[in-house]
């Protein structure tokens, strides 16, 4: 190809990338966007995998935002639902619905309303996600702990730790008995390290203003519901969830993009680039097979740093902390089946009255998956006839090559299944069809050679026409929502230069 200067090369058609290609095209830029995506379809992360009329999210993705304009570029692709979905007229549910939107039932191109449950199975026994201080609780907890629970609470509140890693943060915020209780095994679980070996950063990014008061005020302010109040994200009751799964907007976004005068080639894998002292020049790609050179003004990249490194040319300590950046890989084992043993306990009506969560945390000593997904209670329109079948995923956490990661599919489904009769979600017996999907680089982590970060960005820096952008492009384990702000940004950036 031969040199334009009006274009922005984007590596990565994930949110972050397409939102970028999508303000330059939307605000009438100067700047055709080009990107280059090595799978063969939009989303990245978030995109939805579908076997015929089955789709599981790479664990489900819940759209929540409270950034106006990201909402307003979702309600461009996709319309709220204003008349009951399949399941609501099952349920016979008595839900009111927003006046302007689609109906689920005539169109495709719909965002529902999804009620926000989640909780957590610990000793055999369910507690509410996010924990709430109630009867319930120090039931479950028992009258001793509970009481334990307070004092070390309490205790948090007047004697702060110094807050050098995840634990000290945590236990600021829930005392050590809950931290102990809840908290400790299940962030080695997640991240493979103790709490103590991370930095407080995730903390602080993630539930930096969450702790237990803001959810007993929470609660107490439910009771007030006519008063609005703006909650904190990890504590919201809704959300939005497209009709056939989040891609459902991302190939929206595509089209557009697409339709417009973008480029996206997809099926082509960052190799390298070719640059002078400051600037980048081209990028090289291989698409089947093959090594392709596009010359560009700009080139932005949301593919994991790690990744991007070995294509730039970089100090030997530099390559080095890039290199060495932890992740946590991500393995997903879906289940078909006739029949889901867990049931309601809540009033909200659901179909067969089985429990009505989206993800249940499993903080069981001896479980290895960390949550069940029940896509049922995602969308009914993505688990075949929903009356009778049901699409339940466990959610594993591994590191490439480690003995989960190597475990050939039909080993690992065999040990999920194994989890799910002892967690009697259903029988081996009931399934119909499974799956496995693993996902390299899904959580970027917060210990090790992260601490020099800043180093690397530093030595990026001196390329004045290359941004990163979004998730793994910037290792900050952020939303959509926030990947797309931050690939918006990096298009204002370059329209204002
Ligand atoms: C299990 C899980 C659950 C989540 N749940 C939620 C949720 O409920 N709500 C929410 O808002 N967010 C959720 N997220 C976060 C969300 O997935 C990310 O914030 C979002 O996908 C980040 O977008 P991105 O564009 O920055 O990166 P990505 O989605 O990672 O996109 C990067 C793109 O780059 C491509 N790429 C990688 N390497 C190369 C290469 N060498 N060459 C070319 N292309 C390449 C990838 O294929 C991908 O398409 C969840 C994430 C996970 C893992």
């Amino acid at each position: 190809m031969t040199r334009d200067n009006k274009t922005v090369v984007i590596i990565g058609a994930g949110p972050s990338g397409l939102a970028l290609a999508y303000e330059l095209i939307k605000k009438k830029s100067n700047y055709v966007p080009i990107i280059i995506e090595k799978l063969d379809c939009p989303g990245g992360l978030s995109r939805t995998v579908y076997d015929g009329e089955l789709g599981v999210d790479i664990g489900g993705h819940r759209l929540f935002t409270k950034n106006q304009y990201i909402q307003s570029i979702w309600n461009e692709f996709l319309t709220v639902q204003n008349a009951p979905s399949i399941d609501d007229i099952y349920c016979e549910r008595n839900i009111k619905y927003p006046i302007l939107g689609k109906d689920p039932n005539k169109y495709d191109d719909v965002m529902l309303i999804r009620k926000r449950y989640s909780s957590i199975i610990h000793n055999n026994m369910s507690f509410q996600y996010p924990i709430k201080l109630n009867l319930d609780t120090f039931s479950n907890l028992g009258y001793k702990t509970s009481f334990l629970a307070v004092l070390s609470y309490v205790k948090a509140l007047f004697f702060k730790r110094k807050e050098k890693n995840l634990e000290d943060f945590m236990i600021n915020r829930f005392g050590k008995v809950l931290y102990d209780v809840f908290f400790k095994s299940y962030t080695k679980k997640v991240w493979g390290v103790d709490a103590s070996v991370l930095s407080s950063e995730w903390g602080h990014q993630r539930i930096r203003k969450l702790s237990l008061f803001k959810t007993v005020i929470n609660a107490f302010l439910s009771c007030f519901k006519f008063l609005k109040f703006q909650k904190e994200t990890s504590l919201i009751d809704e959300f939005y969830y497209p009709k056939y799964g989040c891609s459902a907007l991302w190939n929206k976004m595509a089209d557009y993009i697409v339709q417009n005068g973008g480029q996206i080639i997809y099926n082509s894998e960052f190799l390298e680039f070719s640059h002078n002292q400051n600037n980048i020049l081209s990028i090289k790609y291989k698409k089947s097979g093959k090594t392709e050179e596009i010359f560009a003004n700009y080139f932005v990249s949301s593919i994991p740093i790690s990744d991007l490194i070995k294509g730039v040319d970089a100090p030997y300590d530099i390559k080095q902390i890039a290199l060495t950046l932890p992740y946590r890989d991500y393995i997903l084992v879906s289940f078909y089946t006739n029949d889901f043993y867990l049931k309601n306990k809540t009033e909200f009506k659901t179909v067969n009255n089985i429990t009505p969560e989206c993800w249940i945390y499993l903080q069981e000593k001896d479980a290895i998956a960390s949550r069940i997904q029940i896509m049922n209670n995602w969308s009914p329109y993505l688990v075949g006839d929903f009356r009778k079948y049901y699409l339940v995923s466990l959610e594993y956490f591994a590191n490439e090559h480690d003995e989960l990661w190597d475990m050939s599919d039909d080993k690992i489904k065999k040990l999920a299944a194994n989890e799910c009769q002892k967690y009697n979600l259903f029988s081996p017996a009931n399934i119909i069809k499974s799956s496995v999907i693993r996902e390299k680089k899904a959580y970027p982590s917060y210990f090790g050679s992260y601490f020099n970060i800043k180093y690397v960005f530093e030595y990026l820096k001196k390329y004045k026409n290359l941004f990163l952008i979004g998730r793994n492009g910037t290792h900050q384990y952020n939303n959509m929502d926030e990947a797309m702000v931050c690939g918006i940004n990096i298009a204002r950036e370059i329209m204002n230069r």
